[in-house]
């Protein structure tokens, strides 16, 4: 495979937290430490002969950043070193990688089965745009494993869940989708936006393709929208099922869905990343595991004093032992569990007057960021789902999402404390 955001052999060996660093760094000109920001739309050479040995796979190089680009290249790399993949492709935003990388797997007439525990965005997709396609999702609760089982036929051709539900918190047991994937030949591809590969590589758990909205914790201060598709090479695509995979297969082997990725789909859908947020994300990932340690540290200590809180109903975030997933998420997750809790309040009125009376905490749809944010899902992000979605999807009227941040813990909980106290 020649083209870019392929995996070098001695990247593989770094550790977690080196890799973040490192993976996937070319130096710069004047001996900078940072791969440039390369601003070009085309890459030229002086011949006609180099150019078509290109174009025909004979010689390595950039044509057009809708294809590659040597910023989305480092970005590509590092991802794929940090989730011990073969090779990482980055798009324009998590829905253009979730997007191209369905479509890369699925054609028409065939079915998706997913987790009915969905970000909005990958739920309308599956439910709304894909379905006029051709394309229908089986949609099951991804805790009852029976009906995972019982929902696959023979026109399933993917397995999608999310490794923590956004926003019903309920933390699925990956190992057992990817035995029943395995079981049935089919790929098991997991949206990792909200576990980071700081809680734990998707891979490790079974994952076939990791997809990630790096808008999220990866870019990790919400100055660039980009997602992410990292084949994690285990799935064989030389199979029945995927005899349009055959001829990618042919000729890429192991690298068969990168290659129908890269040279198919997303070269025709064209949602690729742009150059400048591909280095500001490189520049966050590096920061990932500091920062996931802390949103970490930080959120158990919110969800510990919600609970305690008179005017706070319940609290729903898988650190707690209260919490159903608690166990899954401790096991999978070894012991860490995420940024991202939701809370209830008397009613949606109250749920209001906490969001307007908070100080520190922006009320804003985003997760991820540096700051504590907050935001009202039933009328924000989910107002247009029917109430038995809503409720499928874990959202109610009395229920507020917090994505705790990195800053002082004394400062968000004296914020939370002012503003229940007069809510
Ligand atoms: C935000 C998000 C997405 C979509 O990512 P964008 O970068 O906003 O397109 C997908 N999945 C999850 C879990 C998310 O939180």
């Amino acid at each position: 495979m020649e083209s870019g955001g392929v995996l070098r052999e001695k990247e593989k060996r770094l550790r977690f937290n080196t890799k973040l660093i490192h993976g996937g760094t070319s130096p710069g000109p004047y001996g900078a430490t940072k791969t440039p920001i390369v601003q070009a739309s085309a890459f030229a050479y002086d011949t006609a002969e180099e150019l078509e040995d290109i174009f025909r796979g004979r010689a390595i190089g950039q044509v057009y950043t809708r294809i590659g680009n040597p910023t989305l290249e480092m970005l590509e790399k590092r991802l794929a070193a940090v989730e011990d993949g073969i090779a990482a492709i980055v798009t324009a935003s998590g829905m253009a990688a979730i997007t191209t990388a369905v479509m890369a797997v699925v054609r028409s007439g065939d079915e998706v089965l997913s987790s009915s525990s969905l970000f909005g965005g990958t739920y309308s997709l599956f439910h709304d745009t894909l379905a006029n396609f051709g394309i229908s999702t089986h949609f099951v609760d991804p805790v009852d494993l029976a009906a995972v089982e019982d929902g696959i036929n023979d026109k399933t051709r993917l397995i999608f869940v999310e490794t923590i539900g956004n926003p019903k918190m309920d933390v699925p047991d990956i190992a057992s989708f990817a035995a029943v994937a395995k079981k049935h030949g089919i790929p098991l591809m997991v949206d990792a936006t909200v576990s980071t590969p700081y809680l734990a590589r998707s891979k490790d758990l079974g994952a076939d393709i990791i997809v990630h909205s790096t808008s999220k914790y990866i870019n990790g201060t919400a100055n660039s929208i980009g997602g992410a598709i990292i084949d994690a090479g285990s799935f064989n695509w030389q199979n029945p099922k995927f005899q349009h995979f055959e001829q990618f297969h042919r000729k890429y082997r192991s690298f068969a869905f990168t290659a129908r990725v890269r040279k198919l789909i997303h070269k025709d859908f064209g949602a690729c990343a742009a150059p400048l947020n591909s280095f500001l994300s490189g520049e966050g990932l590096e920061t990932l595991a500091l920062r996931m340690e802390r949103h970490c540290c930080n959120a158990m200590e919110v969800a510990r004093f919600l609970q305690a809180h008179e005017k706070v109903a319940w609290v729903n975030y898988p650190g707690l032992e209260d919490s159903p997933f608690h166990e899954v998420a401790k096991r999978q997750f070894a012991g860490r569990f995420g940024g991202l809790l939701t809370f209830g309040l008397a009613d949606r009125a109250t749920a209001f007057r906490v969001i307007n009376n908070l100080r520190l905490a922006r009320n804003l749809a985003n997760i991820g960021d540096t700051k504590t944010l907050v935001i009202h899902p039933a009328s924000t992000i989910c107002a247009d789902y029917p109430p038995e979605v809503k409720a499928l999807m874990g959202v109610s009227e009395e229920q507020v999402r917090v994505s705790v941040g990195i800053e002082d813990i004394e400062d968000i909980l004296e914020d939370f404390a002012a503003a229940l106290e007069t809510a």
